[in-house]
């Protein structure tokens, strides 16, 4: 199953053979992870995991802060928690909180075939009611935001106030599918409700008071990073 097309950013044919080279040899996906994300569309899971190339990258920010203690919105099949688990060390957590029932329990089988699941929890609920009890498990080291693009605001909002000084805040898609900065999409248009809290949630992040620094990683779907100050 290929994965989902990213028209954002265009490589042009002459650099996917480069990119491909790369996925291979930095990203690295081994056999378990491929075979979740391969598995998600057979399950009736729609193929919107984050790719090798971007869970290489969640890795990496989870070392680089290292961090013992993380939250996901948006669990999806588990491929992105998988990544960030794997780099959490012994006794380090993993609560990652998913809307659907149906993908919070694929999602738990492929944790435990991935054989993390004691450093992953999987909560079953809209992010915006799991967050507020996640608070007293905190502060978090990480948060990844990866769930529902009209959310991202209030998501981005609780993880400035539970993410410690020098832990990061990542969202993934945050090109919006391409369409952040456009103005003129029809208003029955399914990005036209997303426009607004993504960029709310952008210039929170890009809020020097509250982060000491933010950068648009240029993935195809854009990973916003941000330190928390
Ligand atoms: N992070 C995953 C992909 C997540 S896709 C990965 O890369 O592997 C987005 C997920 O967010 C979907 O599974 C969807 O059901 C879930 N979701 C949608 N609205 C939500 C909400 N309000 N709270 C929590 N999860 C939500
Ligand atoms: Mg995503």
């Amino acid at each position: 199953m290929p994965h989902r097309p990213r028209p954002q950013l265009d490589f042009g044919e002459r650099t996917k053979p480069l990119l491909d080279f790369v996925t291979k040899t930095i990203a690295r996906e081994d056999g378990v992870l491929r075979d979740i994300r391969e598995s998600t569309p057979s399950q009736g899971l729609p193929p919107i995991s984050v790719g090798p190339d971007e869970g290489r990258l969640l890795h990496f920010l989870a070392s680089a802060c290292g961090a013992k203690k993380i939250v996901e919105v948006g669990t999806l099949a588990g491929y992105s928690a998988c990544w960030l688990a794997r780099a959490l060390p012994e006794g380090g957590m993993l609560h990652t909180i998913e809307y659907d029932p149906k993908h919070a329990k694929v999602a738990k089988e492929n944790i435990e075939l991935a054989g993390l699941t004691p450093k992953v929890i999987v909560h079953t609920g809209a992010g915006m009611d799991v967050l507020p009890r996640l608070s007293a498990s905190g502060p978090f080291d990480l948060a990844f935001i990866d769930a529902d693009k009209t959310g991202y605001e209030d998501y981005v909002l609780w993880a400035a106030n539970n993410v410690r000084s020098g832990g990061f805040v990542v969202c993934d898609n945050a090109y919006l599918f391409g369409n952040l900065h456009r103005d003129d999409l029809p208003p029955d248009h399914d990005d036209a409700p997303k426009v607004a809290p993504m960029r709310a949630a952008l210039k929170l992040l890009a809020d020097e008071t509250v982060f000491s620094s933010c950068a648009m990683i240029p993935t195809g779907e854009g990973m916003a990073v941000a330190v928390r100050r």
